[in-house]
This record gives C-alpha cells, sequence and structure tokens, in this order.
C-alpha cells in the first residue's frame, strides 16, 4: 500500500466547508491534504441566462459569511461570476393576514445577503486552493477507512489505494458523512416530513431584489432572486413540501407544475413561465451530539442538517469553519497539537450552542406553521403583524439573519 506524506491537518470533502477550511489554514505553517470524492471542475461555468444555466443548488448567504470568504480571498471570484443581492425579504402566512416584510434600510445595510449558486461558490474557493503551495489537494479521491493510531495522530486509507497519516482529521464530507459513521460520532436526527423540490423558474414580473417566502401548511415555499435581463425574471425555487406530496408535484409536466407552483405562490410575481429540470430530496434535522474526538473534527453539515426555510445551513457551516481555523492556529502558535481533545472541544464550545439554537428555533417555526388550529393560526398572524410593526424587534431578527447580532 502506498504512504503519502503525512500532513497536520487532512480534511475530507472540498465543498464548501472543505475548502474554505482549507483556505483558512493556508499561509500559517501547517501542511494540509484535502481528499474530495468528485473530479474538480475546472471548465468554465455557464455565462448564458437561460433556465438551465443556472446551479439548481443555491445559498443565501449572509454578510457575515460574505466577511469570510472576503477575508479568504474567495468572495471576488464568486462576484466576477454571478450572484444576486436581496435587499428585502417578504413571509407571509397562507393561511391569514399576517406578514412581515424586511428592508435593508431598516438596519442601514446595503443588503440583506447574496444569492450565490453552490457551484460557482466551490470553484471560487478551490481556484484559491490550487495556488496555495501548503495544500495538497487530492481529487477525485475517496476517503474508505479511518482508524486512531494511539496518540499519534490518524491513518486515512483512501480507494486508490494509498494511506495517509493525518494530527487531526476534519469531516467536511455533508451530510452523509462517512467520517461520522466510520469513527462511531452519534447523532440525534429525525425526519421533518418533508422534501425540498429545487429548480430555476422564469417568472413574469421583476423579483425586485426581494427573497420572497410564503408559509404554506403543506411547508415553506420560496423563491429567491437570480441575475437576469430587463425582459427575462428568474428566482430559484424551494419548495419544501410534505413528504407524500412530493411525488405527484415531480411527476407534474412543466405546464402544470408552473400552473400549481403560480397558485401556491399567489402568483406574487405574476404568471410562473417556464421551469428547469426538478430535483427533489429528503429534509432531515440532524445534529452530532459530539463535534470532536481525539483526533477528529466535524464542521458544516457533517455536524448539522437543518431545514432550509431560513437559509441558514451553509451560514452556520462557514462559522464553524471559522472558529476551527481560529483555534487550531492559536495552538498552533501554543506549540499544541492540532488533534488535542483540549484544542478541539474550544472549538465545539464556542460552536455547539449557536447552532443548537438555530436548529430549535427552524424546527419551531415549521411547527407552528403547520398547525391547522383555528386560535393558532389566529396568534401566528397576529404575531406576525405584531413583529412587522415592533421596529426594534424586527431590526434585531434581521441582524440574527444576517449573523451580525453578536458585534452590538
Ligand atoms: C434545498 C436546500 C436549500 C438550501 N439553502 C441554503 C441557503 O439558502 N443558505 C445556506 O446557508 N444554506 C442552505 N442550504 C444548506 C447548504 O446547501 C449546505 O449547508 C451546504 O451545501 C453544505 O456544505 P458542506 O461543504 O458541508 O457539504 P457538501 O456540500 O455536501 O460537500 C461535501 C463534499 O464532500 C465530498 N465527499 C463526501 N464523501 C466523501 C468521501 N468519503 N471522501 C472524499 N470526499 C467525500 C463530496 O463529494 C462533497 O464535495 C440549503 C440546503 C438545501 C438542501
Amino acid at each position: 500500500m502506498a504512504e503519502l506524506p503525512g500532513c497536520d491537518v487532512a480534511i475530507v470533502g472540498a465543498g464548501i466547508a472543505g475548502s474554505a477550511l482549507a483556505l483558512g489554514l493556508s499561509g500559517h505553517g501547517l501542511s494540509v491534504t484535502v481528499i474530495e470524492a468528485q473530479p474538480l471542475d475546472s471548465g468554465p461555468l455557464p455565462a448564458g441566462l437561460e433556465l438551465e444555466d443556472f446551479d439548481p443548488r443555491v445559498v443565501a448567504l449572509n454578510p457575515r459569511s460574505q466577511d469570510l470568504l472576503e477575508q479568504w480571498g474567495a468572495w471576488q471570484g464568486v462576484v466576477d461570476y454571478r450572484s444576486c443581492a436581496y435587499r428585502h425579504m417578504t413571509v407571509w402566512d397562507a393561511d391569514g393576514t399576517g406578514a412581515i416584510d424586511f428592508d435593508c434600510s431598516d438596519v442601514g445595510a446595503i443588503a440583506l445577503g447574496h444569492i450565490v449558486e453552490n457551484r460557482a461558490l466551490v470553484r471560487s474557493l478551490l481556484a484559491r486552493l490550487q495556488a496555495a503551495a501548503d495544500v495538497r489537494l487530492l481529487a477525485p479521491e475517496r476517503l474508505q477507512a479511518c482508524s486512531r493510531e494511539g496518540a499519534g495522530g490518524m491513518l486515512l486509507q483512501l480507494e486508490s489505494g494509498s494511506q495517509l497519516r493525518a494530527g487531526l482529521v476534519v469531516a467536511a464530507d455533508g451530510a452523509l458523512s462517512r467520517v461520522r459513521e466510520l469513527l462511531d460520532f452519534r447523532t440525534r436526527e429525525w425526519d421533518y416530513g418533508h422534501h425540498a423540490i429545487v429548480a430555476t423558474v422564469q417568472v413574469e414580473q421583476d423579483h425586485r431584489a426581494t427573497a420572497w417566502q410564503r408559509f404554506l401548511p403543506t411547508g415553506p415555499l420560496a423563491f429567491l432572486p437570480l441575475p437576469g435581463t430587463a425582459r427575462a425574471h428568474y428566482c430559484s425555487l424551494v419548495w419544501s413540501i410534505d413528504s407524500d406530496r412530493v411525488e405527484g408535484l415531480m411527476n407534474m409536466a412543466e405546464e402544470e407544475f408552473c400552473l400549481a407552483l403560480g397558485r401556491a405562490f399567489e402568483q406574487r410575481l405574476g404568471k410562473v413561465l417556464a421551469c428547469s429540470r426538478r430535483y427533489s430530496f429528503p429534509l432531515r434535522q440532524r445534529h452530532a451530539l459530539d463535534y470532536v474526538q481525539p483526533g477528529a473534527a466535524l464542521v458544516a453539515d457533517a455536524a448539522h442538517t437543518i431545514h432550509p426555510l431560513a437559509g441558514q445551513g451553509i451560514n452556520l457551516g462557514l462559522q464553524d469553519v471559522a472558529v476551527l481555523a481560529e483555534e487550531l492556529l492559536r495552538a498552533r502558535q501554543r506549540g499544541e497539537a492540532p488533534g488535542s481533545l483540549t484544542v478541539l472541544k474550544r472549538y465545539q464550545r464556542r460552536r455547539k450552542g449557536e447552532n443548537l439554537a438555530m436548529m430549535v428555533a427552524m424546527d419551531g417555526f415549521k411547527r407552528l406553521f403547520e398547525q391547522p388550529a383555528l386560535p393558532l393560526r389566529w396568534l401566528r398572524n397576529a404575531g406576525m403583524r405584531g413583529v412587522d410593526r415592533a421596529r426594534p424587534l424586527k431590526q434585531r431578527l434581521m441582524q440574527q439573519a444576517m449573523g451580525v447580532a453578536e458585534r452590538d
């Protein structure tokens, strides 16, 4: 079996979280290896603005995530390709008159965040990474086995038959993390009973740089603004819906689906004119009981997956990455090993509470909007109207979603 040169930190997964962590560690004297199962795609990204030119997977990045990406030198690459700033957010209840409108001017910001296509973000991060001399990228290469070697670190076995030793292995390998499974990290998880349908849609009217979300009893429906032209207006669709309804929607012909979608969205942007290929997947809440073990740490979706209704998944994940990088670099200055449990527990202490609080809040939201009972519907609508009128509370909610609340 070929033995590759060892490293201080091996990161499994070069999605958004893994490549961001490698960038955060680069240039500080640690040797880093990134292992990615997929080939690194380096061809040109589609430049056109037709439906199928958009990546159906997008993320709403808040200003805090944008700051981090700027710090890691990856934001400019995103902007140079394309993104869409959203300045307003409108949330309303399908079952009443409650609505909340958020506007970036309420908190003195120029945007609430940006809608970014996943592949553009990963591409920008990887372009920076490929220029980093202290980061070795192994792709396509898959982690197959991982074990602890006493106090000496971790032994990783790869699909190609090679192996390598690392002081620390970081799981950035997504929601179905192989590292988490191999090292027996326990999780608390349950089905939301929802599937998400994602696609790109063309709508009749300009989206007005607004992220739209309608809460239906069957789940939230979001239209997120995308770049377009004076005549062609696009949104990214995230339709979370009871799992028993998803097959019917996925099997509909495009025209029928657009009609059903337009009705569900109350035609807020006029007719839904066209829809790209649709993808659907189950939504599951998952939270690791521990993020760390000696020589191993979980970040982002490997540590937690959350309902997409508030668009917070990778925003939390990038905070994990930033805090883990900070703790590892501080440990290096103090002469502590990257795999030391004391070092890794500092990371866990700083991140688990915030992630858990957001997950609980999202779960509460989802449940509240599912309630058919009249008194609850009335309370919910009155609550939304109340929040909409209560400026300080609204500002607080916006700052939280933008990731800037703790800077006060
Ligand atoms: C419908 C939907 C909408 C969302 N919207 C938002 C939003 O608006 N805002 C937001 O913040 N978040 C959003 N999210 C969440 C966000 O998409 C995820 O949090 C994010 O993509 C997770 O990134 P990651 O790098 O942790 O994992 P992934 O993107 O899953 O990357 C994992 C990587 O690991 C690699 N890998 C896996 N196994 C192995 C192995 N054994 N060996 C080597 N490599 C491996 C994979 O190939 C992949 O490249 C949304 C999620 C969904 C489902």
